[in-house]
């Protein structure tokens, strides 16, 4: 017999919160369960998180939201991918694209055609065979549309940069108008039954709100999952040593590039995150090597245009709740648990986890394997993201402060070791479709590192040296000339989805 939910509240107004109102109200309009976010006018929020991933387009498409109009509400701009500056070395540079790199050719990924050529002496660079990196080179934008036909126009990816703030607001008029109740209060208590189920949670103002299901997107704190439930954290700073970061605005300097950047430096990385209206910067660093003071000193020399505001240090823990799900509450957004913001994770891993919660959705009898066959898959997509983290330090070529030294003797989980040691060996990444992370991603990060596998794959020596070195010629020429036709990333906003500059005056 169905035994469906009534009701979910979700407690947080944050970016997680409202994405869950939005991406719930959307998925269970059919149903009759009633949808309650508990929004605090006293707690703020974190007010960082913004660069994101392509998953970012699918959760627009699934909740129906208008991009170009989600674009201009949010001051955003498109993504291609992350510039690495200096992580090899000082003075060195590459770029992690979205999207493909080179077409499979004969069955054969294209990094072992391409690591052929580069033995043979007819090599090209590895991201000239990336429409995402050649796009950001040129600074070139355009969306994809489904008339486009040709290979380069259908394999890029792009994501965006935008005001997390101006998201919030953005994510709470569509979830209202989708039917969402708005309580404005502040959460004073949570109510546990016997069984380790949450009943109500009770406000300042002394009413309180019952639901069958919780979903805690209050921050870091865990108000529910770890306040009330007491889950634990699986703490993983033993791999990733950064704890803090100092975020500051300043405002544009008139460039956009349709990229992040994300620079290597003494005792972390700094962040640049170009909006229409402004650019967000940050650096996320270790205590264990360098005091507040020294990383807001380092920051404010290498922001260029005025500040907006002063900077704010945000400690953090990286690691992940024991549980994610547990009984009648689901942790969301950084109530979860926090990977540093290296390749700009957290928010997919909000999209992926109302995904998962959909696809796995609970009734009112809670059955115990849908609660862990939910947690397994989302502990494996934290492990992978953890790891191909972890992968810019381990792989870093820097010797030149305590801190990357340090990364050069790292520890480093097994699941990581294994794959850059079949990578080393003959340029293997295993895959699976589940994975977020693609083989290129993969290789992408590891070439920019300079490391390059022993030898390439067996059955490819049988391929013709001169036409596969033709054949990657005209693949690298294809990509150019599509990019070149493209407009400007600045013009494509400007003629499409620029804000309206009154709103920011
Ligand atoms: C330094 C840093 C940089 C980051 N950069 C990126 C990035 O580039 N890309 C990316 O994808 N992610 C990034 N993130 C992560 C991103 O900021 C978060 O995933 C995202 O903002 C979601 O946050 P949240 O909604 O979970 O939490 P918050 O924004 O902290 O919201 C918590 C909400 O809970 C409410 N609340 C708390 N206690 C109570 C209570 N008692 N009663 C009622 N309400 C309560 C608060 O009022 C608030 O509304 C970054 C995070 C950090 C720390």
């Amino acid at each position: 017999m169905q035994n469906t939910l009534n009701s979910i509240c979700i407690v947080g107004g944050g970016t997680a919160g409202w994405m869950a109102a939005s991406l719930l109200s959307s998925a269970l309009s059919g149903s009759q369960i009633k949808i309650t976010l508990i929004e605090s006018p006293d707690i703020a929020t974190i007010g960082v998180g913004e660069s994101t991933v392509p998953s970012i387009m699918e959760f627009l498409r699934v909740c129906q939201i208008n991009l170009k109009d989600f674009v201009q509400a949010t001051s955003a701009s498109f993504k291609l991918g992350i510039r690495f500056d200096d992580w090899q070395k000082p003075g060195e540079q590459f770029f992690h694209p979205f999207g493909a790199v080179g077409q499979n050719i004969h069955g054969f990924d294209f990094y072992q055609a391409w690591l052929k050529t580069v033995t043979d002496g007819n090599g090209t660079r590895w991201l000239e065979h990336s429409p995402g990196a050649v796009m950001a080179e040129h600074q070139r934008f355009m969306l994809r549309s489904p008339e486009q036909q040709h290979w380069v126009s259908r394999n890029y990816a792009y994501s965006l940069h935008f005001d997390a703030v101006l998201v919030a607001r953005y994510l709470r008029q569509f979830s209202l108008s989708r039917g969402v109740e708005r309580i404005e209060a502040t959460v004073n208590k949570v109510v546990v039954d016997e069984r380790q189920f949450i009943s109500a949670v009770e406000l300042n103002s002394g009413a309180a709100v019952a639901a069958d299901f919780f979903i805690d997107c209050s921050g870091f704190n865990g108000l529910l999952i770890e306040g009330a439930l007491k889950i634990g954290y699986e703490d993983w700073t033993h791999y990733l040593p950064c704890n803090r970061a100092v975020a500051v605005q300043t405002e544009s300097t008139g460039e956009l590039p349709p990229y992040t950047i994300a620079t290597a430096r003494e005792c972390g990385w700094t962040w640049k995150i170009p909006l229409q209206h402004r650019t967000g910067n940050g650096y996320v660093f270790s205590s264990q090597y360098c005091s507040d003071d020294r990383a807001i000193d380092t920051l404010l020399k290498v922001v260029e245009g005025k500040r907006l505001n002063d900077p704010r240090v945000i400690p953090f823990t990286t690691g992940r709740r024991k549980k994610i799900w547990h009984n009648n509450c689901l942790a969301l957004g950084l109530a979860s648990g926090f990977l540093e913001p290296l390749e700009s994770t957290a928010i997919h891993l909000v999209y992926k986890t109302l995904i998962r919660f959909i696809s796995y959705f609970p009734d009112r009898d809670f059955e115990a394997h849908t609660e862990q066959s939910f947690n397994q898959k989302i502990n494996g997509d934290y492990d992978e993201i953890r790891d191909f983290i972890i992968l810019h330090y381990c792989t870093s070529g820097r010797q030149d402060t305590e801190f990357w030294r340090w990364c050069q003797t790292m520890p480093v989980p097994d699941s990581l070791r294994e794959k850059i040691a079949s990578f080393r060996e003959r340029g293997q990444i295993d895959h699976h479709p589940e994975q977020f992370f693609s083989a290129d991603s993969w290789c992408s990060i590891l070439e920019g590192m300079k490391i390059r596998p022993k030898k390439y794959h067996p059955l490819m020596a049988a391929f013709d040296r001169q036409k596969l070195a033709q054949l990657l010629q005209e693949s690298k020429h294809n990509i150019y000339q599509t990019v070149m036709q493209m407009p400007m990333h600045s013009d494509y906003i400007e003629q499409h989805c620029a804000v309206k500059k009154d709103d920011y005056v």
